[in-house]
């Protein structure tokens, strides 16, 4: 490609990430990551449709009506734990499509007084989504609040979920050298002129506690998610200050460890992470040990991380399929047992998906987490 055909392949944001560095030097993974997934006007999530089979990536609440109405279940228990207030918040972090808020709602119907007590506050930053989310919620009855930011949620008892949210908070890089530590930065190739990785120059502080040099060999990477950790921490302020509890999850590990989980998607198909920054769905394992030891350290009671394929058995995914099937035809009861294997076989999502709870320490243990 000669130059300006090379040029004319960049997408709007690598532009202006490229003039960026080459003003002021490389930039974290995790700035990287921010720009890509959330610049006001270029980023992913604001300029393009990225869920469903028409859109980039496919989440458990699209693929089957059972993932939410089993968490709307969960909730309404968590809320009689919480003595049944006559007003809490109803939080969901990255609401998508809406698809999952709108199962929870059908699904807690049941409970006709724990829908009036909600009050249901979306944190969205995407504007697209916004008004997808508003479409879609209109028919369940409730005035949802849109939140940009953790802290204007209004202080009150809290029940909170997130799927597929953390895996899409940026996250810093970290490289083994000989010589201990240093972030891995994304920098331009002199050879290409295209977005490349280089490593930092200066050691990584020592406060972050990375992985001796027994545990890690040179070429190792080691990644940390400051934004989830903040998540993780305002989460549980909130459920100490004033009651409640919360529902996370993601694919991830459950304990902290070495490898480079970065991944870019488009149109259902893995790209590579640097390019087309903008255009792809940039995403990393969630770290589960490092929320728990979060949430621990605010005093919050951790339950999980379990698989998501044993949590939704264990709140009766099975059942709930075998009864959507009644009176349906064999095409419709295939598509209902097919959703429901996706979501939760092993080799399917049910394993590296997990799910992790945080609640206040004055709570019972939630529903799922245990065989009973
Ligand atoms: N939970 C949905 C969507 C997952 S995609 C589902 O399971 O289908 C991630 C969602 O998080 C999108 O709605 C995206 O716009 C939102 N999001 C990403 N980063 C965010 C941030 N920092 N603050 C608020 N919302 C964010």
């Amino acid at each position: 490609m000669n130059d300006r055909a090379e040029a004319a392949s960049r997408t709007p944001l690598e532009e202006r990430l490229i003039e960026l560095i080459r003003l002021k030097g490389p930039i974290t993974v995790a700035d990287y990551m921010a720009d890509a997934l959330g610049h006001p006007h270029d980023g992913y999530y604001m300029s393009q449709s990225p869920i469903g089979t028409e859109g980039d990536f496919t989440t458990a609440p699209e693929i089957s009506q059972i993932f939410g109405e089993l968490i709307g279940l969960w909730l309404v228990d968590a809320w009689r734990n919480m003595g049944s207030p006559s007003s809490f918040n109803l939080i969901e972090l990255g609401p998508g499509r809406g698809v999952m808020m709108e199962d929870i709602l059908r699904a807690a119907r049941l409970r006709p007084e724990f829908t009036r007590a909600a009050q249901v506050c979306l944190l969205e930053t995407s504007g697209r989504l916004r008004v997808e989310q508003q479409k879609r919620l209109k028919a369940s009855n409730v005035k949802p609040l849109w939140a940009d930011e953790f802290a204007d949620i209004p202080p009150a008892p809290s029940l909170i979920v997130a799927n597929e949210f953390f895996d899409c908070l940026p996250i810093h890089q970290f490289e083994r050298v000989k010589s201990g530590w240093r972030e891995r930065m994304v920098g331009i190739n002199p050879d290409t002129g295209k977005l490349d990785f280089v490593l930092g120059k200066t050691p990584a502080p020592a406060s972050l506690n990375l992985p001796g040099d027994d545990e890690s060999e040179p070429g190792d990477i080691f990644e940390f998610s400051s934004a989830a950790r903040e998540f993780a921490a305002d989460i549980c302020k909130l459920l100490s200050a004033h009651g409640g509890r919360a529902l996370i999850i993601d694919y991830g590990h459950r304990e902290s460890g070495l490898g480079d989980t970065l991944q870019a998607v488009r149109h259902h198909q893995f790209q590579p992470p640097l390019a087309s920054p903008g255009l792809v769905d940039i995403t990393a394992h969630v770290d589960f040990e490092a929320l728990a030891r979060v949430a621990m350290d605010a005093g919050a009671a951790v339950h999980g991380p379990t698989t998501q394929g044993q949590f939704l058995e264990r709140l009766g995914l099975n059942l709930r399929a075998e009864m959507l099937c009644k009176g349906k035809g064999v095409a419709k009861a295939d598509e209902i047992r097919s959703g429901a294997y996706r979501i939760a076989a092993p080799e399917k999502m049910g394993e590296i998906f997990k799910v992790i709870s945080f609640s206040n320490p004055s709570l019972p243990a939630p529903a799922g987490f245990d065989d009973l």
